[in-house]
């Protein structure tokens, strides 16, 4: 039983064959998806996450204005979030959010101050926090230190691929650490390196889907279905059966997102 804990599956990129997309998870063992909605908050992509969620039991749903989008972000978009993260189904994270200086899609000055608006508002929505973060690592841990506090600081470091100074950062300030396909490719020893060290209460796994397809995938699209193969690789890593990586991140994604408790106040 495989929670793929990031997934993009609303978008275009599985309008023309997400029923046998979500067939093939379900045959691989995959039970529930967390469906995260990306995009221009004016365009609609948060609702078409939560609708596509409401038509499928075990999708569960986060909204929030990614890095790349944080141009967009105003205060429409923030009380939209907020509005939506109570009323919508199975909503169960504000994310994805937080710095990617690789890209720059959106100008630096503007994706730190998007950032830390939505960490406020999502401590105020009481909802955890999923953080998306590339080549800006001392600015996201001031961040956090500085606009997610009074709170106990929830949320996870999703496709983790920082360095372990990093991991280590976001650790002591009570995340979660995600691991997508990139810790079966060839060259991420440092990565399974963090992945050895990360306590067992404190990991998950994801597809991160379409992109980044675990070996043997790698190349494809990637699908909820091949989160198994992430799986195998910490099981590997650790001398665990997968078996057991299945069930401690389960239980990891339960503790953080609380989907029962959240899904059946609604
Ligand atoms: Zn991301
Ligand atoms: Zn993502």
């Amino acid at each position: 039983m495989f929670i793929d804990s990031h997934a993009h599956i609303d978008g275009p990129e599985f309008d023309a064959d997400r029923d046998e997309v979500l067939e093939r998870a379900h045959a691989a063992g995959v039970t529930a998806i967390l469906n995260v909605g990306t995009g221009d908050p004016h365009s609609g992509v948060f609702e078409r996450a939560i609708d596509m969620g409401r038509r499928h039991e075990r999708i569960y749903t986060a909204i929030g204005v990614h890095p790349h989008d944080a141009r967009f972000y105003d205060d429409k978009a923030e009380s939209l979030i907020k509005e939506l993260s109570e009323t919508g189904e199975r909503v169960i994270a504000w994310g994805e959010i937080g710095l990617d200086f690789h890209y720059d899609n959106s100008p630096r000055d503007v994706q730190m101050d998007v950032f830390r608006r939505q960490l406020r508002a999502a401590r105020d929505c009481g909802v955890p926090v999923i953080i998306h973060t590339r080549e800006a690592e001392a600015e996201t841990i001031e961040i956090l230190q500085s606009d997610y506090t009074g709170a106990e600081r929830r949320g996870v470091f999703h496709c983790f691929s920082g360095s372990r100074e990093l991991a280590l950062r976001a650790l002591d300030l009570g995340f979660a650490i995600s691991f997508s396909g990139i810790l079966t490719f060839r060259r991420a020893d440092d990565l399974r390196a963090i992945a050895k060290e990360v306590p067992l209460d404190r990991f998950l796994i994801e597809t991160d889907c379409p992109f980044l397809a675990p070996v043997p995938y790698r190349g494809k699209r990637n699908e909820p279905a091949y989160v198994v193969e992430v799986a195998r690789c910490i099981a590997e890593l650790r001398g665990l059966e997968i078996e057991s990586v299945a069930e401690l991140s389960r239980q990891n994604f339960e503790t953080l997102f609380d989907p029962f408790a959240r899904a059946s106040t609604r």
